[in-house]
């Protein structure tokens, strides 16, 4: 199996050549094929086995097509801490060199000024920590209507740190037709419950 099998773009690919990857991992080639289909998907994988890529390689794909509208960011990806909030960026930034897309990155200890006028520009991909996506959205600063594209990352580790709540609340803030990528180590059972809630058959990856 290699990237070119998986239904990427050539742009895609390119970029790929250019990190230095020749070969998928198993959480990418059975991940991506899959979310290029706008399947929803629960993973049970593990840092280290490449799934920033399993959903950051098609969802480039996925904006490549479509309008940015000012206010409406059109995909968000959740993540438990600033760092891996910024990590995913930097994953981002390498693999979509290629495209036109607009990226924000909502995390605490920024100024918020800053966070609202890249907002106003547009934004293909908001990448958030819950905290500072619910204070934004809480002073009207943000509108997640637009957002049919939905990455969960960390599942397990959001419910250690209290965020199952918050990620509710914004789940329901977003359209109810929409594609949902969740992530976790672990499978306990509220996230199996937050799955249920949220998911519409998914498709279960387990590596
Ligand atoms: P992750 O599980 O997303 O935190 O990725 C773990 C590490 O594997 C990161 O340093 C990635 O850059 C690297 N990686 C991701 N996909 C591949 C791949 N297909 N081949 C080699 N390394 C990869």
């Amino acid at each position: 199996m290699s990237f070119a099998d998986l239904g990427l773009s050539d742009e895609l690919l390119k970029a790929i050549i250019a990190k230095g990857y020749d070969t998928p991992t198993p959480i990418q080639a059975q991940a991506i094929p899959s979310v290029l289909m706008m399947r929803d998907l629960i993973a049970i994988a593990q840092t280290g086995t490449g799934k920033t890529a399993s959903f950051v390689l098609p969802m480039i794909d996925i904006l490549a097509h479509g309008r940015r509208r000012a206010m409406m960011p059109r995909s968000l990806i959740l993540e438990p801490t600033r760092e891996l909030a910024a990590q995913v960026a930097e994953n981002f930034e390498a693999y979509g060199k290629n495209h036109d897309l607009k990226m924000a990155l909502l995390i605490g200890g920024v100024q918020m000024g800053d966070q609202v006028k890249a907002l106003n520009e547009g934004v293909d991909v908001l990448i958030a920590t819950p905290g500072r996506l619910m204070d934004l959205f809480e002073r009207g600063k943000i509108l997640l209507t637009g957002c049919d594209l939905l990455v969960i990352d960390e599942a397990d580790r959001m419910l250690d740190m209290g965020f199952i709540p918050d990620i509710e609340t914004i789940c329901s803030k977003l359209p109810a037709q929409r594609q949902t990528l969740l992530f976790s180590a672990t499978m306990p059972p509220p996230i199996k419950k937050l799955a249920d809630k949220f998911l519409s058959n998914p498709k279960l990856i387990e590596v």
